[in-house]
């Protein structure tokens, strides 16, 4: 692929979509640098397609405006934006071969046809698909029809790459084998992509950066590290992380050395910062603080265990080597440490100051 590839950045500023009457984006600023991996990451019904689809000129935004490579995109048609989309459902045409399947988006632009042979052999090579170029969609597996699809995006060197949940219709293992190829290619081509999902472990592992959408409005967007140690808000906290992390009210059945009881403050803890067992082997202070939880379900999951304990009316989750798990039924100390803990506003779901 040529260097020119993937050169622009992407510019959201305020903008609002919407399906008949019913609003789907409501106001989303966002910034993707030249050459950024930029993950949108949220539940189903977010808006995420939306989004990209805004981005490509395949609906309107009906409010704000979309700079790509610093051109003012908003009013042009989708031929005209210079970026290539890749579909969940890869699209690919079924009585086409591999080859004209990638050459496609060269040949109804009347590129020489000297020249598409030659883009088309790269960019298959590019995706590790050359082998293929003969046959068609019917006789690829999943992970191949996806590099296909992907393969179509790259011949086209467009400035931007917008991939809507390529990976989610992939095998475990392959989705995870793929994931890293695409950040691989990513790095090489150094192109600008954002890369929607749903998956939280995608979004951490794949992201330069990740913007957490919700209900239209972009929750929170940073680093992954940033996105998983200062969540800005209780949903971001919940939706990144497995199993979830454990939020209860500050004047709650878990006290935390140092950490104010007051009714207004939530308390989070992620399930891996959960200390099971002998309180005084935390620390300073901790003796005091236990709280004895009922272990309601024990989960194996290889090397460690998810444990459930049941503690005044909430369930907490803690994550333990699976060596030492505590038995079903069993009593048992938990203890949190102050630094593990993350404070919200019980009203405005905010990320709060830690003391
Ligand atoms: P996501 O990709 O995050 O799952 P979408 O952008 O696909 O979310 O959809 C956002 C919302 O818009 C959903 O509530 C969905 O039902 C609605 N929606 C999506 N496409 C259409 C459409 N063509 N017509 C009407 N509503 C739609």
């Amino acid at each position: 692929m040529t260097a020119a590839a993937g050169t622009g950045g992407v510019e959201l500023a305020g903008v609002h979509a919407r399906y008949e009457d019913v609003d789907v984006l409501l106001g989303v600023d966002l910034s993707v640098a030249p050459g950024e991996l930029l993950v949108v990451l949220g539940p189903s019904g977010a808006g995420k397609s939306t989004l990209l689809r805004v981005i490509a000129g395949l609906e309107p935004a009906v409010r704000g405006q979309v700079r790509i490579a610093g051109r003012d995109v908003t009013r042009l048609r989708p031929g005209r934006r210079d970026v290539s989309m890749v579909f969940q459902s890869y699209a690919l045409f079924p009585h086409l071969t591999v080859a004209d399947n990638i050459a496609f988006g060269l040949t109804v632009r009347d590129t020489p046809k000297g020249e598409i042979g030659e883009r088309v052999r790269r960019a298959a090579e590019a995706v590790g698909c050359a082998a293929l170029l003969g046959r068609r969609p019917a006789q690829l597996s999943g992970g191949e029809r996806q590099r296909v699809a992907l393969a179509r995006a790259l011949v086209r060197e467009p400035d931007v790459f917008l991939l809507d949940e390529p990976l989610s219709n992939l095998d475990a293992e392959l989705r995870v084998e793929t994931r890293a190829e695409l950040r691989a290619l990513h790095d090489r081509v150094g192109a600008t992509m954002l890369h929607v999902t749903h998956d939280q472990t995608e979004a951490l592992v794949l992201g330069d950066r990740v913007a957490v959408l919700r209900e239209g409005r972009v929750e929170q967007l940073g680093t992954p590290e940033e996105i998983w140690r200062t969540p800005a808000t209780v949903f971001v906290a919940r939706f990144v992380g497995s199993p979830s992390m454990n939020l209860l009210p500050a004047d709650g059945p878990l006290p935390v050395p140092g950490i104010a009881a007051k009714p207004d403050l939530l308390i989070g803890v992620r399930p891996e910062a959960v200390r099971l067992g002998d309180p005084t082997q935390a620390g300073p202070g901790h003796a005091d603080a236990a709280a004895t939880g009922v272990v309601q379900r024990v989960e194996m999951v290889g090397e460690d265990a998810y444990v459930y304990l049941r503690l005044d009316g909430h369930v907490i989750a803690a994550r333990v080597p699976y060596a030492s798990r505590p038995d079903v039924g069993a009593e048992t100390p938990l203890v949190v440490r102050p630094e593990d803990v993350h404070l919200f506003d019980a009203k405005t779901e905010r990320r709060a100051a830690t003391p």
